[in-house]
């Protein structure tokens, strides 16, 4: 019985191993996923301060365009100045320039705060591509950890599931269906469970020390009144 249990412990085992692996192996993919998005995402912050700057440097373009224009517009009044007839004309074109001059230096003011701005966006972008730069190497190299480390456990899987069967071989035909009853009851699939001390393992309760004593000779099964699972003898060593 001890040598019958000893394999239904080892198959154990490795059921247990291949179900760590299975649940690695089925978190892998979200991280892989995870530093997609966030190499994707500081791409973006990239692309959103180059426009943003884009557009910040088209808009000083039309302020200067707009203030180049309103000063040709007051050196056509200023030249036209010597060739008007009246001091009430005259007056009139140098009001005329005086307003022209004040929309350019409104213009010049808006272009001055404008130009803190560029060079704050400017700013901005070489941050979020330092970012790209500093994050990049990292990403790329955890990406490249998660895919190796499942193609290992895909080795992995497939030698445990190998061992598992060959394990299952030799499981004796009278205890497999007993062994697989007992699993499916487990909400931790767990089985077989050792006894230390009188101390049930699966269910970390005593069991009646008659049973204990019984357990000791390992001469058949026995099952754990308290949890059902099959209990063997397990001595400390
Ligand atoms: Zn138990």
């Amino acid at each position: 019985m001890k040598i019958k249990i000893q394999t239904l412990v080892r198959l154990q085992n490795a059921e247990i191993d291949i179900h760590r692996v299975e649940k690695a192996l089925a978190v892998a993919p979200k991280r892989f996923d995870e530093l997609t998005v966030e190499r994707q995402r500081l791409a973006d912050a990239v692309q959103a301060a180059e426009a943003h700057l884009a557009e910040l440097n088209k808009r000083y373009r039309e302020l200067e365009g707009e203030a180049r224009q309103q000063q040709d517009r007051a050196a056509k009044r200023g030249a036209r100045l010597h060739e008007v007839k009246t001091n009430k004309e005259y007056q009139a074109t140098l009001k005329e320039i005086d307003d022209i001059k004040a929309i350019v230096s409104g213009v010049e003011d808006e272009m001055l705060t404008l130009l803190d701005t560029i060079e704050a966006a400017k700013r901005n972008l070489e941050t979020k591509k330092q970012d790209v730069a500093d994050r990049s190497q990292v990403l790329a190299d955890e990406a490249a950890a998660v895919e190796q480390a499942m193609a290992e456990d895909r080795k992995r899987l497939e030698a445990l599931r190998q061992e598992r069967e060959e394990i299952a071989g030799r499981v004796d035909p009278e205890l497999m269906p007993i062994y697989l009853k007992a699993r499916v009851q487990q909400p931790d699939q767990r089985a077989v469970a050792g006894v230390v001390n009188g101390v049930c393992q699966g269910c970390h309760m005593n069991i009646p020390p008659q049973l204990y004593n019984e357990l000791q000779r390992q001469d058949d099964l026995k099952i754990c009144p308290l949890c059902q699972r099959i209990i063997y003898w397990q001595n400390e060593t």
